[in-house]
């Protein structure tokens, strides 16, 4: 079954948990030059080739069981959507890693003609002679990925201050991402998106300012943002405890977030999810599947999926995961795994709360599709209080946070929960 000649799952008549058409893919790749300041996610620092190929033979093993238990299961995997590499540094592997993977992902499930492939990207992977990818030129490097498929590149840009870069332990320059962007384009990569951080340590509205002119100048279709949050354990932590005054307070992060929204508004981008802006028709079209609810596969250590009603998260480790794979009592449906298995309320809830995250809200009509339910009948208590106080709207079509309501979206959506 294609998708592509059906309606999108999220309009489906079905319920939640009886959903089991699936065409999008997650893989996580937990391998970084070096770590930021900032990062606790699951990431191993320059990991060695053989570690590298052990990662790479289990993503394969992982698939071919996503493939053979899906059916088992009932799960319909059609020609993929979305392929998203996630990490951790995507761009840190060798490009022949990324086109075997791509390749087997289509000798297993088929690629739907518009697919989407994106690939996380450090800017140093393309530009500047540190451990660059391959031992090979930039351009050879991008031109490698998109021969591969690649159509859509998520660079990690963070900041457009050096002093910024340098104080997070970013591996590259302003110079450098600029460059890598520039080369990326140039290869052909239609889709580009960047990353930037609000919130870093001596941060200002400034900086936020520059990073827009930065933007502005770059061939970016799609912008997100990301909110400093100090983890436990980084060394970040180490230096608010030693140096508190250092960062910015909520005001502050406020108005620097206000400031992102406005100039990139300002750039002709639609602000079309809490963090994410994009030129019309840019929008990510695998973070989208999750915003929906809609069901993904993923692969990989700590790799988060969502299946015939069931969300499985992966062990974060290397060996666990692998034995984890190749173990034929678990592998990718094995119970060991199971986070959550949604029931139809539960589905209720997320279709409200993820949907709440798009600024065009949550559509009743296709909430009432899927769920059998008016949101506004379900949710009416709820619903009603944040209108009075300013935080939803509520039309005939959608229900969504208002201009205010953005910047309390924690509290309204906790109180769906
Ligand atoms: S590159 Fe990304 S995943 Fe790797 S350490 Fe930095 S923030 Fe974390």
């Amino acid at each position: 079954m294609n998708l592509t000649d059906h309606e999108p799952l999220w309009m489906m008549p079905s319920t939640y948990a009886a959903r089991r058409i699936v065409s999008s893919l997650y893989i996580h790749v937990p391998f970084c030059h070096s770590k930021c300041a900032y990062c606790d996610f699951f990431s191993i620092a320059g990991a060695d080739d053989d570690l590298i190929d052990a990662w790479h033979g289990g993503i394969r093993y992982e698939l071919q069981r996503i493939g053979e238990e899906a059916e088992c299961h009932g799960v319909v995997i059609a020609p993929l959507e979305t392929i998203y590499f996630g990490g951790g540094t995507p761009s840190f592997l060798d490009s022949d890693i990324i086109e075997s993977i791509i390749t087997y992902a289509k000798t297993l499930f088929g690629l739907s003609d518009c697919c989407d492939i994106t690939l996380e990207t450090n800017p140093e992977s393309i530009v500047g002679n540190l451990t660059c990818v391959d031992n090979k030129h930039g351009e050879e490097v991008v031109d490698r990925w998109v021969e591969a498929g690649v159509n859509r590149i998520s660079f990690g840009l963070q900041s457009a201050n050096d002093s910024l870069l340098r104080l997070s332990q970013r591996r590259h320059t302003l110079e450098q991402a600029i460059e890598a962007v520039n080369i990326a384009s140039d290869a052909g990569i239609r889709d580009i998106s960047v990353d930037l951080m609000t919130g870093l340590p001596t941060q200002t509205v400034e900086d936020i300012d520059y990073a827009l002119q930065t933007v502005a100048q770059l061939p970016v279709n799609h912008v997100s943002s990301y909110a400093l949050t100090v983890e436990k354990g980084t060394p970040f932590h180490r230096f608010q405890a030693e140096h508190p005054e250092c960062f910015p307070d909520d005001d502050a992060e406020r108005l620097m977030n206000r400031r992102l929204t406005e100039g990139l508004l300002e750039l002709g981008f639609a602000h079309y999810e809490l963090s994410n802006y994009a030129f019309p028709g840019a929008e990510s079209k695998h973070n989208l599947v999750y915003w929906h609810a809609d069901p993904y596969l993923a692969a990989g250590p700590a790799a988060a999926s969502y299946m015939g009603g069931i969300r499985r998260c992966n062990h974060d480790s290397i060996e666990r995961w692998l034995s984890n794979v190749r173990d034929a009592a678990q592998g990718p449906y094995g119970q060991a795994i199971v986070e959550e298995v949604v029931d139809e309320k539960s589905a209720r809830i997320e279709t409200m709360i993820l949907g709440l995250r798009l600024l065009r809200g949550v559509s009743r009509s296709c909430f009432k599709c899927r769920h059998e339910i008016d949101c506004v009948e379900l949710f009416g208590e709820e619903i009603a209080h944040f209108e009075e106080t300013g935080l939803l709207e509520c039309t005939e079509d959608a229900v969504r946070l208002s201009s205010s309501g953005l910047d309390f979206a924690d509290l309204v959506v906790r109180a769906f929960l």
